[in-house]
């Protein structure tokens, strides 16, 4: 009987995808103080390409818009609209290694 094939890691599914890089972001917090009181801070521990750090010492969201995959899932998980996030501009983004 054949093996079942092992379900894919999150890491392996991520090495799947490569990314063109803008110089501008695609992706911009509204205001740093509705940050700053939110407090379960979904969008850290919710994006699935950890593109969003809660930075203690600096008390803010750093945003790596460099590793978003556009899933769109920061902007379901944000409970306060904070984040104004567009499709990267053409020819930029996200798109599979072996298309
Ligand atoms: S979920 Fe929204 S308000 Fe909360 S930390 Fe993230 S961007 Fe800021």
């Amino acid at each position: 009987m054949a093996e079942e094939p092992k379900p894919m890691s999150l890491e392996d599914k991520l090495g799947l995808l490569t990314y063109k890089n803008d110089h501008q972001t695609h992706i911009k917090l509204l205001d740093a103080n509705v940050c700053l009181k939110c407090p379960d801070k979904p969008c850290a521990t919710g994006c699935p390409a950890g593109v969003y750090v809660w930075d203690e010492p600096q008390k803010k969201i750093v945003v790596s818009y460099e590793n978003c995959i556009e899933c769109g899932a920061a902007r379901m998980l944000c409970p306060y609209n904070n984040i104004e996030w567009q499709p990267p501009r053409g020819g930029f983004g996200v798109s599979y290694k072996y298309g």
